[in-house]
């Protein structure tokens, strides 16, 4: 029998399934209160579980199926995690310090299949889709590594901004979301959860009809599909105006602000014509949009795109702001630690690839 992370599991699913093998329900209280409040490593540090659940839980579950492989500081405060999960595949995740708190970025692909242009993640086709377990361990491990320093820090935010594409990880993405918010856990409040897309329209319509409060951000990058086809090959499936349709759709249901990403690569997407169509794009729900312009990190392997000047991106910000539409510019964390989304990953997989020839 193969086992799978007691963290892949939400709350109702954990009563029903401790109830199934002849367990008391409120042992799935007790249980979570080991894992989500006292956070122990192992199923025998809970005491007070009697041997019988102690034996059943360990014939089923493990308790943590990633090692780090590498933890990387930057000077300011961002923490790297490169780990291994158990079929050895390595995946990242990002701790980033920020006023309002404590920030964790984490991956819910091994890989991403959309292919962008410009992203480190999308050079290596997707091997598989993570597990809910896989993308709660993420968290807990960063959340024991912040405990053991004994500053009694939490983390408060989770941006879904790894590697991969959410939305083509949708089931596993929404239990990941609803164990992270239960307030019997770790009761990170939805609000301050946030879900970053490439725009798979489909995907967009039932997110709206979830029950949960998760800010939801869209990879935009173009405001016109030419442009857009050039650099994100899923507009081709999901064009802008099947993009804009589920945005209609998700705001009238939700009425809860959209993020919309925006990477400035110099003199692609950068000009002024460019933030005016982009106004034009956003003019009818302004009230429900944010701009987050990114200045882009460069990845080695896409040597044709460079970050846009201090001035274009300046200017196209003014742009945007002259047409009374919201937006800020996302100066990046941890610039002196491989920060762009995938590269810690794509460094180790090439070192690796090299040590074997
Ligand atoms: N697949 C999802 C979420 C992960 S990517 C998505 O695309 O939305 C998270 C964000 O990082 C996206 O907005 C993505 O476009 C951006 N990104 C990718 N490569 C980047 C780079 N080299 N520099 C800056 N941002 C990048
Ligand atoms: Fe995948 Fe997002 Fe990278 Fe595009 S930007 S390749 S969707 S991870």
């Amino acid at each position: 029998m193969s086992k799978t992370s007691i963290y892949g599991l939400t709350f109702s699913e954990l009563q029903a399934w401790l109830v199934e093998h002849g367990q008391l329900r409120f042992r799935a209280q007790q249980v979570w209160d080991w894992l989500y409040k006292k956070r122990v490593d192992s199923f025998t540090g809970m005491k007070n579980l009697n041997k019988d659940c102690v034996e059943l839980l360990e014939t089923h579950f493990h308790m943590t199926t990633l090692e780090q492989e590498i933890r990387q500081e930057s000077s300011d405060g961002t923490n790297k995690f490169l780990f291994k999960l158990a079929d050895g595949n390595i995946i990242e995740t990002v701790l980033m310090r920020f006023h309002y708190g404590l920030s964790v970025c984490v991956t819910t692909q091994v890989g991403c299949n959309i292919g962008c242009s410009f992203c480190a993640s999308g050079l290596l086709t997707k091997s598989r889709d993570l597990t809910a377990g896989e993308i709660v361990e993420q968290i807990m491990h960063v959340q024991k590594f912040l405990d053991e320093k004994g500053k009694g820090e939490r983390v408060s935010h989770i941006v879904v901004m790894g590697i991969g594409e959410p939305f083509d990880n949708f089931d596993h993405l929404m239990n990941f979301l609803y164990i992270m918010n239960d307030s019997q856990g770790l009761n990170i409040g939805a609000r301050h959860i946030t879900v970053s897309t490439s725009g798979l329209a489909h995907k967009i319509y039932e997110f709206a009809d979830k029950d949960i409060q998760v800010n939801l951000a869209i990879s935009l990058h173009a405001p016109n599909n030419e442009l857009r086809t050039s650099i994100m090959k899923i507009n081709r499936a999901f064009s802008i105006e099947k993009l804009m349709e589920s945005v209609k759709y998700y705001l009238d249901k939700t009425n809860r602000r959209i993020t919309y990403e925006y990477i400035l690569l110099q003199d692609v997407n950068d000009h002024k014509q460019e933030a005016e169509q982009l106004a034009n794009l956003l003019y009818n729900h302004r009230h429900l949009a944010y701009v987050n312009l990114i200045p882009y990190n460069t990845v080695d392997e896409h040597i044709q795109y460079q970050r846009s000047t201090k001035e274009s991106i300046q200017k196209f910000y003014e742009t945007l702001k002259g047409r009374g539409i919201n937006c800020g510019v996302r100066w990046e964390q941890g610039a002196d630690i491989d920060a762009a989304c995938g590269q810690l990953r794509s460094k180790q997989l090439k070192k690796q690839q090299a040590a074997k020839k």
